[in-house]
């Protein structure tokens, strides 16, 4: 019989980070987990199902953290979905993975959420390199200390996954309540009745009148909630009162964290020599990871191995993807031109080949990208060099208000913001992670290329110094123009909308392990697959209101024009020729006309459809790319109504600063906006850079004029 939805068994995974959790959970569903969002973040939420001998039990995958004080998003979701605060169901069974080789460190965890009362089994894992390092857990002494059922695994060979589900099978029928764990404060204390107070005001619905419960909550609401803290839904009265304990607290000259952490880390301290003991049979050696940290970390040698570590990253990025996106494009082409021949000419048609199947393109044409990056992160995380990355950037990034860990996005960022946004999901603070995502977009992605090369080339004379032309100059000069501004930017995000106390990386590197390249596979492909339903519809959508605004409404061409004139005449009739004049006034003080303006709006879609909506403003036609000798002429002999050229070195420049700052993606926004599940940080990016963008440019050009310049 099969058991109904609501009688289903649940069990979380939860343990400190690259404990093995993700291992233990794929080992036990078999990889078939299913991957959603938690309500209202985005943190990637991972469930699937255990089939025991006599039923199917339903199994998440928590965040990883290194206790339920809730610092991050990631520690606020392993808080609620361990105490099965709404919306959260509350869980049947704890399953508490163990790194054995970190067996002290991530006892803190264990103590914290015995604490709440839920049954509970222990997977001590990595037990393998627990053996090889010489050592040896006494697994009797510690599942009597802790109360609880402990199993030995292995996750990587699989070793201990029957004793692991038996283990999980008892404890699902009998559902032993752990007994109290050691080290909590007195409850008569000043800091007891503190406690209780907060208790009072914990929402019934988090613990159901389990008192236990409650005061495990009380002590968590009061080492988590303070003014810093990021937890959201909060009752603001529980808010009040926390504060208002912990300010009487330390008035008292007590302190609440001491008082609440010392004890659990002292019976750490005291116990864990009790379980570990070195084995005497191995006298254990410099494991390999030291040895391999002896040259990778090498004040002298560290560097070089890790800028040829990074230039891979960034050649696969820049140069391996080219051509796999080129490929998808010309698929996509001759689909449109097949669609094109088979259908009589119709509104419908123009739809399908140029908003449709275009729009699509675009969106596909991110994949490759993605997914080289996710494959490069998912190398080297698991291998446990990108801890060494951000160890090795954190003092530098950290001068900029960033942390180590935004190196790597940054770095990519410089091919396409899309995969860099995405690739800040490593970061374990919001902040962290906001800051990042809303600096990226500065750095010279490969779309500004085409259009600085058009104007660069077009607009600037082709002399030489010391060998160096001209266009080498400025080409060099926008890379480090959008880096230093990206780099301004962060630092003061960091003074303003998103200060924050500094937190110090955690400084624990892991050992190195040897990727397994099926799993690396499969989540780069779940990485690919939630950009294109979720970032893909939002980019689709606009970029066929975007193709709505440059094509309507439609006019009839006259027999006298030539198609190029018929389409350049159509463009200024169009919204986007009409919002083109209607936005004309403000782009004046930058030196722009509104058909620059109409190329800008063009350039929403993608920066680099400036150059083929410039080409059907001036009459080449469309297919004309930044290459094009015609175009570059057109440009050259454009005039303003007075006579004047309107395209001068100066507009040039002040069109160079506008593209490296404005935010002319829309793309961008939609990832932002599936990142952050929320429509303030995209309209926050957007306002920044427009505003950035348009002052920056009118600087130039006011200044140029002021100068003599024209
Ligand atoms: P999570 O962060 O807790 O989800 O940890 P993961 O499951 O991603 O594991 C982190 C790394 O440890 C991966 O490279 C795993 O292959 C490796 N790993 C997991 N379990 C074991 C184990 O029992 N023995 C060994 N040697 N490696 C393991
Ligand atoms: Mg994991």
């Amino acid at each position: 019989m099969a058991p109904s939805n609501s009688a289903t068994n649940r069990i979380v995974v939860a343990g400190n980070p690259n404990a093995g959790k993700t291992s233990v959970f794929n080992l036990l569903t078999g990889l078939n987990l299913k991957v959603g969002n938690y309500p209202g973040v985005t943190v990637d939420r991972h469930s699937g199902s255990l089939i025991l001998c006599d039923e199917t039990v339903d199994i998440e995958d928590l965040p990883g953290t290194y206790s339920l004080s809730a610092r991050s998003a990631e520690e606020e979701i392993a808080m609620r979905a361990l105490a099965g605060h709404p919306p959260y169901k509350q869980p049947d069974l704890v399953l508490l993975v163990i790194d054995g080789t970190q067996l002290a460190r991530n006892l803190y965890l264990v103590l914290q959420v015995l604490e709440l009362g839920i049954p509970c089994v222990c997977s001590l894992n990595m037990i393998d390199q627990v053996e090889k390092a010489g050592q040896n857990i006494d697994i009797e002494a510690l599942s009597t200390a802790l109360g609880v059922p402990v199993v030995p695994t292995a996750a990587r060979t699989g070793q201990g996954l029957d004793q692991l589900k038996s283990a999980i099978s008892s404890a699902i029928k009998e559902r032993p309540v752990p007994p109290v764990p050691p080290a909590l404060p007195s409850s008569d204390s000043s800091m007891g009745e503190s406690l209780k107070r907060i208790g009072a005001g914990i929402p019934f619905e988090w613990h159901h009148g389990d008192l236990r419960r409650q005061a495990a909550l009380a002590r968590w609401a009061l080492l988590s909630i303070d003014p810093t803290d990021e937890l959201t839904d909060l009752p603001d009265s529980l808010r009040a009162t926390v504060t208002q304990e912990r300010n009487a607290l330390q008035e008292a000259g007590e302190d609440p964290d001491l008082l609440l952490i010392g004890p659990r880390y002292a019976w750490i301290d005291e116990h864990v020599r009790d379980f570990l003991s070195d084995n005497p049979d191995t006298t254990p050696k410099e494991s390999g990871s030291e040895r391999l940290d002896r040259i990778l970390l090498h004040p002298l040698l560290g560097l070089p191995l890790f800028l040829i570590v990074m230039a891979a990253l960034f050649q696969s990025l820049f140069a391996w993807a080219d051509p796999m996106i080129g490929s998808i494009e010309g698929l996509f082409g001759h689909f449109a031109r097949f669609v094109q021949s088979h259908m009589s000419e119709s509104f419908l048609r123009e739809f399908i080949t140029e908003g449709l199947i275009a729009g699509v393109g675009a969106v596909v044409a991110f994949l490759p990208q993605i997914l080289l990056l996710f494959l490069f992160l998912g190398i080297l995380e698991s291998s446990g060099y990108m801890a060494r990355v951000a160890w090795l950037m954190d003092r530098l990034m950290r001068s900029m208000g960033l942390t180590g860990r935004a190196f790597v996005p940054m770095l990519s960022g410089y091919a396409c913001a899309i995969p860099a946004i995405m690739a800040t999901r490593t970061m374990e603070r919001r902040r962290d992670r906001l800051k990042t995502m809303m600096v990226v977009p500065l750095m010279t992605c490969s779309a500004r290329l085409p259009v600085y090369t058009l104007i660069i080339a077009t607009l600037f004379p082709t002399e030489s110094w010391f060998g160096f032309s001209t266009a080498s100059f400025l080409m060099v000069g926008m890379y480090l123009f959008g880096t230093a501004i990206a780099l301004l930017a962060a630092a003061v995000l960091s003074k303003t909308v998103l200060q924050g106390p500094a937190v110090p990386l955690v400084l624990e590197l892991p050992s190195y392990r040897r990727p397994e390249p099926m799993r690396i596979l499969h989540e780069a492909w779940l990485k690919g697959r939630a950009f294109l339903s979720e970032a893909g519809t939002i980019i689709l959508v606009s970029t066929i209101i975007l193709w709505l605004t440059l094509s309507f409404p439609q006019r009839n061409a006259q027999v006298d024009e030539s198609p190029a004139e018929a389409h350049a005449i159509q463009l200024e009739a169009s919204y986007a020729g009409q919002i083109g004049r209607a936005i004309e006034p403000t782009l004046t003080p930058l030196g722009f006309d509104w058909r620059i303006g109409v190329g800008l709006i063009g350039a929403f879609a993608a920066r680099e459809v400036f150059v083929s909506t410039l080409g059907i403003v001036h009459g080449v036609g469309d297919s004309v790319d930044e290459e094009s000798s015609l175009l570059r002429d057109r440009l050259r002999a454009a005039q303003r109504p007075d006579g004047t050229p309107l395209y001068t070195p100066l507009v040039g420049l002040s069109l160079l600063v506008f593209f490296a700052l404005a935010c002319q993606c829309l793309s961008t926004l939609a990832v932002v906006r599936r990142e952050t599940a929320s429509w303030r940080w995209p309209t926050f990016l957007l306002a920044y850079m427009t505003v950035l963008s348009w002052v920056a440019s009118a600087v130039v050009y006011q200044g140029g004029l002021l100068l003599g310049f024209s």
